[in-house]
């Protein structure tokens, strides 16, 4: 515990000047948005000093849909007809 030394002990976030990117690890500043690097949204930094995904809402509405879709097709193409 009091080791010092050891940099991957972030038990705080409060001493971070910069977050890392959870895509491609690299690191920008807290006020980021969207990683310099890749281009993915963040959000906040968390407790380990990674940016948060931002809940793309609208990649969750598309796979919704490609679901229902595929539910759909199955039971159009297997079970319409019995
Ligand atoms: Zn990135």
């Amino acid at each position: 515990m009091k080791n010092r030394s050891v940099p991957n002990d972030s038990e705080n976030a409060r001493g971070h000047i910069s977050k890392k990117c959870p895509e491609c690890m690299e690191y920008m500043p807290l006020s980021d948005e969207v990683c310099p690097a890749c281009g993915l949204a963040v959000g906040k930094i968390n407790k380990h000093g990674m940016a948060n995904r931002k809940t793309d809402w609208k990649a969750y509405v598309i796979a919704l849909f490609a679901w229902l879709f595929f539910f759909f097709y199955i039971w159009w193409a297997f079970i319409r007809e019995s």
